[in-house]
């Protein structure tokens, strides 16, 4: 099943039903009529919606200690809220690295109940072998809990690369040796529950924006710097990927005419500047009499006063502040998060770069959108992967119960 399909297939009732959902998440709990003031809808319409969200199983009734926040009701009456029932589903949320794919578990509710990191002994793989390896890594986080992988509802799988996850269709990945691939098909052969793939950035967007540094903001930018430089673009409250599912991506923006080899397989992308492996082929190029095998390694030795080591960082810098630079040129956001794990990305918000970055800003008299610099571990992609497929998740069995009572 695709995002495309189910999204085609929701009507505008099942879009009220997956707002009034999101109401109870995002509240915690909440009364019937503190969802109509919330959401602007009648009392009818909420009670209604709520039975149908009831039947599907989806949320709760539990007794209220307080006054409704409308002040709407009797006064020491135990009101009845709804909240989510965290037991409805249980959601895999996956991401694949370079050395190893990252599982967690998560109920309904998103609260974590296992988490796996399965390690790979290869860096790209074919379709097939990476979703052996999703299944084995999912199968794996079960075991360390009381319930076995069929009781997945749902397993969601951030790649890097250029994805559409409307089709659950991978482009191009550089975990993958084969471009263009129905990932989802060939996913669909191992999991016995829907499968969703999107691209691993976007996923770090929406954890930012729902957990981290994006919440409260309306129109945020993410940059992810790993081995690649991603990109998730929140605007109007919305993660944007493009018409064709697979836009935003910064790596692959160009930054010089017949540049640089990118992993993409073409020339000047940003990537092929400021990359973990551009940096390393540098340094290669350059034949560094002192052995720098990593992004740390460079910068010890360019803080050491390694002249190569400072050259190259710089120049990372300055191709990544005009890239940034091109960025807030084009979408103007309230803010820029800098997101990462494990690469040591201090060159990339150095002073130099601010510099870059202002060089690069049409607008010089307006001040610069806040930069800010979030560094987490790999649970920041499976959180996010966890939240799509929860979105996921919720939509299907809104249209399910529908259906069923028709
Ligand atoms: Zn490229």
């Amino acid at each position: 099943m695709s995002n495309l399909e189910i999204s085609q297939e929701l009507d505008q009732k099942d879009l009220t039903r997956l707002r009034v959902l999101e109401c109870v998440r995002n509240e915690k709990e909440i009364s019937r009529i503190d969802i109509a003031t919330a959401l602007k809808i009648s009392p009818a319409t909420v009670t209604s919606v709520s039975a149908d969200l009831l039947s599907a199983g989806l949320v709760a009734e539990v007794r209220g200690d307080q006054e409704s926040k409308s002040g709407i009701g009797k006064r020491g009456r135990p009101r009845t809220m709804l909240k989510l029932n965290a037991d409805a589903h249980k959601i895999a949320g996956l991401k694949i690295a370079r050395r190893a794919i990252y599982v967690l578990i998560t109920d309904f509710e998103g609260e974590k109940l296992a988490s796996y990191e399965h390690p790979l002994d290869t860096v790209t793989m074919s379709p097939d072998e990476l979703a052996q390896y999703a299944y084995e890594a999912v199968k794996h986080a079960c075991d360390k809990t009381d319930f076995t992988i069929e009781d997945i509802s749902c397993v969601a799988l951030g790649v890097p690369g250029q994805v559409n996850p409307n089709e659950n269709y991978v482009h191009w990945s550089s975990s993958l040796t084969k471009r263009d691939v129905a990932m989802g098909q060939v996913l669909d052969r191992w999991f016995t529950c829907p499968v969703f793939v999107e691209n691993d950035a976007n996923l770090v967007a929406k954890a930012e924006h729902r957990f981290g540094e994006g919440r409260g903001f309306n129109t945020f930018i993410v940059v992810t710097i790993e081995h690649g430089v991603g990109l998730g673009i929140v605007l109007d409250g919305h993660l944007y990927s493009g018409h064709r599912g697979c836009g935003a991506e910064l790596g692959h923006m160009k930054v010089q005419l017949n540049g640089a080899l990118c992993q993409c397989g073409q020339r000047g992308c940003l990537e092929a500047y400021v990359g973990e492996y551009a940096l390393m082929r540098e340094v290669s190029v350059a034949g560094s009499a002192e052995k720098m095998s990593s992004v740390a390694d460079i910068t010890k030795s360019a803080k050491a006063g390694n002249p190569l080591a400072q050259s190259i960082l710089e120049r990372a810098g300055q191709m990544f502040g005009m890239g940034i630079g091109n960025l807030i040129n084009l979408f103007d956001p309230e803010r820029i998060i800098l997101s990462g794990a494990q690469v040591d990305f201090d060159h990339l918000h150095s002073q130099h770069v601010m510099d870059s970055i202002k060089r690069s800003v049409v607008n010089e008299s307006t001040p610069l959108p806040e930069i800010c610099v979030h560094r987490w571990h790999e649970d920041m992609v499976t959180k996010g992967a966890a939240a799509y497929g929860i979105e996921q998740v919720s939509k299907i069995k809104i249209k399910q119960v529908v259906s069923d009572a028709a």
